[in-house]
């Protein structure tokens, strides 16, 4: 049987790791699904290649810096605030320090640490890692029942925590993946925001117009040189200038002072520092030392970038790589780590090029970020609509909102085993009975399915032996003819792909009982007292097994007598007509409604007035009069009746 796991996290960044290792470290059998072949890409190049992990600040402190949905975040934050991601890291053994403005960096300035320690974490707590692409979550009756993967793979979980990042998400071809997963949930994402724009620039970048750049940090600085946004993602240049997650974001941070008076500076290499980067530069001189300058830089950006970094350094191009004096490289060093582009305007919203926005925090529920209309969905990290200023903040915000989700995601899954198994602990046998055309079938098989149960139809048992006795040309209503031939009748039924399959002698009839010829001959055939008793034996011997529905006329009364749950469907005979009369006619069928009225009183009658086990209401049954109700009331009432039976027994 395929592996059940209680939570798969979509999504191995910061918030994803967290809420797995937490979901593990409450009792969960958890499952986290990256799709890079790297857990923490992201985390790894952060905060220019030393990631600023949390800020040190109480965390009423930090709402102040939560630019988006700030009360949303209260519950998550409180719960786990700054100083518990400090304790948790310490813990996994990664000494951090603390600098100017409250940021924590660990001590060692290597992003990797942080990065390196979560992994070590989720292996630790017998988390397991799949590197696959989820396409769409899965759902069973409105309840998250799992993920499946792009390459077909079906992953069976109880919840689903939805961590695939924002919009500077960098990995490639994901961009809105969570959002799309949301909406195909039917959970709102924000609309792109106003002020999520593309950015014009004085500098003319036409030349790289199309070029997209992964993993580089686009930092913005107001007119005093303040750091108003910085974040690694991807962006892309335009014939007007830059557009993208990172240029969107960094447009929303751009609002308060006029536009031209920010500056922007691309950082193509965050995860090198610039001593670093001089040093490879260096050595990639040093290697094409007879080569021309520009035609040397192919290593480290992208051949329709090389021209305008080359102008912008103001080094000859034409000089060779020998040539290039230290002062030049370290200017060129520079240059790399901080590209400067001049903003000069916004361009209209509907040119944004990436679906931007959120998931809407109206859809979840604060405490646990579980979808509000999707039981066993939850949520965490930047995938939400929640936003923080730079400075440590929006990685706690991965964090805080990555436990809540862990904590929410392991409770529901255990509570939901616990129904599962109080649902295979139960016997239960539920009678259903009713005339004709009452949906006791469609009701009794949704019922079976929701509650786990067998569904045994045995109207069909009697259509089977109906059809035996117009197969052997004797008339229904001849009592000794039809008793001659029952020894030698098997009726079976079995479970197929599409439902319950009817076997007549081993041959599978399923389909031609239904025809309105064999249901007369059922309905005549069964008034013979032989064929009740030799049916009602083997419905019998069906039932001693438990956990089973069955329908008919006689089996809260006859066949299942103690049953623990009995329901008497009613609904007026013109219902009824009128409903297989439809029926009729959607099949194709040539049909008169009075005709179809005619033959259910007919059949409502002979099953009424026969004298062996004729249908009557059992006195314990609880009766659904269903005329002019959706079948969905129906059901809705069933499992009510049910539910209070069962809460005695
Ligand atoms: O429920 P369905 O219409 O398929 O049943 C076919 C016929 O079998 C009915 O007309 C009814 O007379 C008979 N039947 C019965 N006792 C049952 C189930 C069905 O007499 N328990």
């Amino acid at each position: 049987m395929q592996e059940t796991f209680d939570v798969a996290v979509v999504g191995g960044g910061p918030a994803g790791m967290m809420a797995a290792v937490t979901a593990a470290e409450k009792g969960a059998a958890v499952i986290l699904i990256e799709q890079n072949d790297r857990l923490g890409r992201k985390l790894r190049i952060t905060g220019k290649g030393r990631c600023n992990v949390t800020n040190d600040c109480p965390p009423d402190e930090m709402l102040r810096y939560v630019t988006r949905n700030r009360k949303f975040l209260f519950s998550a934050l409180f719960r786990f605030p700054p100083e518990k991601t400090m304790a948790y890291f310490e813990a996994l053994g990664v000494p951090l320090k603390t600098e100017r403005g409250r940021r924590v960096f660990p001590v060692s300035d290597k992003a990797a640490d942080i990065a390196e320690a979560m992994v070590r974490d989720v292996r630790g707590s017998g988390v397991r890692v799949l590197h696959a692409r989820v396409k769409t979550i899965l759902r069973d009756g409105g309840t998250v029942s799992g993920v499946l993967t792009e390459s077909g793979e079906h992953i069976a979980a109880r919840a689903v925590i939805v961590a695939t990042g924002g919009l500077s998400y960098p990995a490639t071809g994901s961009r809105g993946d969570g959002y799309r997963m949301a909406r195909d949930c039917g959970v709102a994402v924000t609309p792109l925001s106003p002020s999520l724009v593309p950015i014009c620039t004085a500098e003319d970048v036409s030349e790289m117009m199309g070029l997209s750049l992964r993993n580089v940090t686009l930092t913005v600085r107001d007119a005093d040189g303040k750091e108003v946004y910085s974040e690694l993602g991807e962006m892309m240049f335009t014939h007007f200038g830059v557009t993208g997650p990172l240029a969107l974001s960094a447009s929303a941070h751009m609002q308060e002072n006029p536009v031209p008076s920010y500056r922007l500076f691309i950082d193509m290499k965050p995860a090198l520092d610039e001593k670093t980067l001089d040093e490879r530069l260096c050595r990639d001189l040093k290697e094409n030392a007879t080569r021309d300058f520009c035609n040397s830089l192919g290593g480290l950006l992208p051949a329709s970038m090389i021209p305008y970094v080359v102008r912008e350094s103001g080094i000859d191009p034409r000089l060779k790589c020998a040539g290039i004096r230290r002062e030049d490289r370290q200017r060129l060093c520079r240059l790399l780590k901080a590209i400067p582009l001049t903003p000069t305007g916004f361009r209209p919203i509907d040119e944004a090029s990436v679906p931007a926005g959120g998931i809407e925090v109206t859809a979840l529920e604060p405490k646990a970020l579980a979808g509000r209309t999707v039981p066993g969905l939850f949520f965490a990290g930047e995938v939400i609509d929640l936003d923080a200023k730079t400075g440590g903040y929006n990685l706690q915000i991965a964090f805080a909102t990555g436990r809540a989700a862990g904590e929410g995601a392991a409770a529901f899954a255990a509570e939901e085993q616990k129904k599962g198994e109080k649902k295979m602990n139960g016997n239960i046998r539920i009678a259903i009975d009713g005339p004709s055309g009452s949906g006791k079938s469609s009701l009794a098989k949704k019922i079976a399915r929701e509650l786990g149960l067998v569904y045994v139809d045995t109207g069909a048992m009697y259509r089977a032996v109906g059809l035996y006795v117009r197969r052997h040309d004797v008339s229904p209503e001849d009592t000794a003819g039809v008793e001659a031939l029952l020894p030698d009748i098997t009726v079976g039924l079995e479970m197929g792909e599409n439902g319950q399959i009817v076997l007549l002698s081993g041959e599978d009839v399923t389909s031609l009982i239904r025809t309105e010829e064999i249901s007369m001959y059922a309905s005549l055939v069964s008034k013979i007292p032989a064929v009740r008793a030799f049916l009602t034996s083997q419905q019998q011997a069906m039932a001693a097994a438990g956990r089973i529905v069955m329908d008919g006329r006689d089996i809260g009364t006859v066949v299942i007598p103690d049953a623990e749950v009995k329901i008497f469907l009613k609904t007026s005979p013109e219902e009824r007509a009128r409903r297989r009369y439809e029926e009729l006619l959607g099949r194709g069928e040539d049909a008169v409604y009075e005709d179809v009225l005619r033959d259910i009183m007919k059949r409502d009658e002979n099953d009424a007035s026969r004298d062996v086990a004729p249908l009557r209401q059992a006195e314990d049954a609880v009766v659904i009069d269903n005329s002019g109700y959706e079948p969905e009331d129906t059901l809705r009432e069933a499992l009510e009746i049910i539910a209070k039976k069962r809460e005695l027994f």
